[in-house]
């Protein structure tokens, strides 16, 4: 089945993940081979070869600039086709007379040249003769042209068709050879024209390249670097018919590449000279180191991307295999292993605030006795589906076994927690079938919030959270127990108090108490209750039960206690009768735990019997809220009491919800009306009325009434002006130690009882 179905939270998203990488190990993959592909170029790419390959640019301008010469001169040449007279060539070659395009202009018959006035002119041009004896185009050397008294070079193009003109001659300056500007690319300070004798023809240089050339490249390299051997080496390099990197340096000490090449289209009688820093061809160079870096770290990144995919694609299959491991069989949700691994992708992760969560199920032992394994397990599957209904996006729950729930939560505010818990609890015991069982789910919960204090572990903070809802046992109206160090202490005491208890039991430090009720119509002493005491030996003083009651609770030493106190007063009882003292009944307190324990009733019952105790004189006190649990068991104990004359009492009646729901159904003899009603709270007009209504009802009943922590003359007015009898408090006595009591009773002559024990 797939988790999707299940609808159990995935450990974050790994298949998701897996494509990502997948994408961008591609992307990384696509983009070598681009980098590759583009970077290729500078593999050999040295200073010199920089300077040679920048050349290139400036060269093909050159060419193209002398081609159009050779096209315009070809125009004339397709017109002088078609002249096959002296008089037909003079006409076309006439017109063109003065054009600056072509400087002088002369064609050529039979080894004379003539101006275009027809003219036969005498100044001879080098390699016209052996041109014009191959028929083939081209052009001269820098020559002095004596017609024209200038530098110049000849361009010759034979005439095919003519029958009278061989070929055209175009004689230009050679200073305006090629446009130089239009030759020198944009990030070249410096390009010369030569002709191969090293006589500058022209140049072009950017503002930056200061010195202009002269005449001579030789006699500008002597101005420009200094340097006899490198100057030679650049006049070498114009007679060679191929292309030549020179490094000077100029005299401010910066590094020169200075590049050279015949230009093709002159048929090399002049060469293109160009003067590069090295600095702007090292710069080439950078960009290819940084290229080669880019290329290496990606293939570093694309390696790691690749251990990483392959690290998460094994996790991803062990976690296909392990898969039985987070999950909890029977339930069939995450378990609490499950739940560490995805808390501690979380809560670390983001900046949210959660709440790690313990839920533990209350009385979860009881449950499984009481209903069985199926049953309990239902209840179970029950409390799983309201969870995982309840969890939003990056939250998520497990059971971790013995009816305890594990709860990560996204925490916004301590209303929202109060808010979700009691929605939780509502909805887990909506069920119709488990109200109709008289089944309750209620936990106890402990939270631990992210961020506060120090760092922590997931499992240490389940750890925090398990403690927080330990100490949660002890009292039932807290919707949660929030950890704090506070929480730590009591924890820490906890331990100490369950290290001393068994020894203290046996060393005789618990000890009896008894407080007097008082008949408020006869000021008599009319019963009283039996209330434990710890004595500390160390401060030599007595601890009170709200210190110890609640966790003995939780361990179960509760039964070995109230048995004890009961043994207490039946030994008492037994003691005083004996010797003939006076007593009044007494009630004893009794634990829901030991109440619920197997040999409850077996115990009190017998201990009864065998230390002779009249019916009547004892009285068990359970308390509401665990009548309010357990109906039909405490029928079964009220049945049984009553059958050994035994009575029952329900103590701080008024303090839960239904209370009176209870007394419709079980016949107590007792309602102990608790004494929250006295505290002078808001609503004094209202608990007069919940008191009286109680009243009323016991007295119709047939309950005797005891109203608890009577303190103060006003509250005992109260209370009997509404029709009380019997009273409990400070007001008339607080708890004393069993020899005081005894001697109290013994020297008190308004006590009513004698000794009635059998
Ligand atoms: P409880 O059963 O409601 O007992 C009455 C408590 O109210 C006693 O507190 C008593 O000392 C106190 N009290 C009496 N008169 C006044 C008064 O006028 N004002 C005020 N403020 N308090 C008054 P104590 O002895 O500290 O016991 C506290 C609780 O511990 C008891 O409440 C009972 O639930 C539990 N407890 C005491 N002894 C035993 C025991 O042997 N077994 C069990 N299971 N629980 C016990
Ligand atoms: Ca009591
Ligand atoms: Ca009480």
């Amino acid at each position: 089945m797939s988790e999707e179905k299940k609808g159990r939270p995935s450990i974050g998203a790994s298949s998701l993940r897996h494509v990502a990488i997948l994408l961008i190990l591609l992307f990384v993959i696509v983009y070598l081979v681009a980098v590759v592909a583009s970077a290729s170029d500078f593999f050999s790419h040295s200073a010199d070869e920089g300077a040679l390959l920048s050349l290139e640019g400036d060269l093909a301008a050159a060419d193209r600039e002398a081609e159009r010469h050779f096209e315009a001169l070809g125009a004339i040449a397709a017109q002088l086709a078609e002249a096959d007279t002296k008089a037909e060539v003079d006409a076309v070659v006439k017109e063109y007379i003065g054009s600056e395009a072509f400087g002088d202009l002369r064609y050529y018959v039979g080894g004379s040249t003539y101006a275009p006035d027809g003219s036969l002119v005498l100044s001879t041009v080098p390699v016209l003769e052996t041109l014009a004896a191959a028929r083939t185009r081209g052009v001269s050397r820098v020559y002095f042209d004596s017609v024209v008294e200038m530098d110049c070079i000849a361009f010759y193009l034979p005439v095919a068709g003519s029958s009278y003109a061989d070929g055209i001659l175009s004689i230009l300056p050679a200073r305006n050879l090629l446009d130089m500007t239009a030759v020198r690319a944009e990030d070249c300070p410096a390009v010369a024209l030569v002709a191969p004798d090293g006589k500058v023809l022209g140049a072009a240089y950017a503002e930056t390249f200061d010195d202009a050339f002269g005449i001579r490249l030789d006699s500008f390299l002597d101005g420009f670097t200094g340097d006899v051997t490198a100057n030679k080496a650049v006049m070498d390099a114009l007679a060679v018919p191929d292309r030549c990197s020179i490094a000077v340096t100029a005299l401010g000490g910066e590094a020169y590449r200075v590049a050279t090449s015949p230009v093709g289209t002159l048929d090399g009688n002049a060469v293109l000279v160009s003067f590069r820093p090295v600095s702007t061809l090292i710069e080439g160079e950078m960009t290819f180191i940084r290229h080669i870096v880019v290329v290496l770290l990606i293939a570093v990144a694309a390696f790691v991307a690749s251990l990483v995919y392959s690290f998460l694609y094994y996790r991803h299959s062990q976690k296909a295999l392990s898969d039985a491991t987070l999950y909890d069989a029977a339930l069939n949700c995450p378990n609490a292993e499950h739940f560490r691994r995805h808390a501690a992708e979380v809560v670390y992760s983001e900046r949210r605030q959660y709440g790690v969560m313990v839920l533990s199920l209350r009385r979860y032992h009881l449950l499984l006795e009481t209903y069985g394994e199926a049953r309990a397990g239902e209840a179970l599957g029950g409390i799983v589906k309201v969870l995982e209904g309840l969890c939003s996006h990056g939250e998520g729950y497990a059971y971790a076994g013995e009816g305890k729930f594990l709860l990560l939560y996204h925490y916004r505010s301590e209303k929202n927690l109060k808010d979700r818990l009691r929605l939780f609890e509502a909805l887990c015991n909506r069920s119709e079938s488990l109200r109709a069982e008289g089944i309750n789910l209620r936990f106890h919960i402990g939270v631990f919030l992210t961020g506060s204090g120090r760092r922590r572990t997931v499992p240490e903070m389940i750890e925090c959270a398990t403690m927080a809802a330990e100490s949660a046992k002890g009292n039932v109206r807290l919707p949660y127990v929030l950890y704090t160090e506070e929480v730590n202490r009591e924890i820490a005491q906890n331990e100490r108090i369950e290290a001393q208890m068994e020894d203290s039991l046996k060393n005789g430090e618990f000890k009896l108490f008894l407080q007097p009720k008082y008949n408020a119509r006869t000021d008599r002493v009319d019963s009283a209750e039996a209330l434990v005491r710890w004595f500390d030996p160390q401060k030599g003083e007595y601890r009170f039960p709200a210190a110890f009651i609640g966790l003995f609770e939780t361990n179960g030493f509760i039964v070995k206690l109230d048995q004890f106190i009961y043994l207490e007063v039946l030994r008492y009882f037994s003691a005083a009768t004996e010797k003939g003292e006076p007593v009044v009944p007494i009630s004893v307190n009794v634990s829901r735990v030991t109440a619920m324990s197997d040999d409850f009733l077996e115990f009190y019952v017998g201990n009864k019997k065998h230390y002779g105790i009249a019916d009547g004189f004892l009285t068990l006190e359970l308390t509401e809220s665990f009548a309010l649990e357990n109906f039909d068991r405490i029928r079964e104990i009220v049945d049984v009491l009553h059958k050994n004359g035994i009575r029952c009492s329900i103590d701080d009646f008024g303090s839960g919800y239904s209370s009176f729901n209870i007394i419709k159904h079980i016949p107590f003899d007792e309602l102990k009306i608790d004494r929250i009603f006295l505290d002078n709270g808001i609503d004094r007009g209202r608990d007069d009325v919940i008191i009286r209504t109680v009243l009323d009802l016991a007295r119709a009943l047939n309950l005797s009434v005891v109203q608890e922590g009577v303190e103060t003359e006003e509250m005992f007015h109260r209370v009997v002006d509404m029709g009380c009898e019997v009273i409990q408090g400070y007001y008339y006595a607080k708890a004393i130690p069993l020899e005081e009591y005894r001697l109290f009773l013994n020297t008190n002559t308004s006590i009513r009882y004698k000794a009635k024990v059998k």
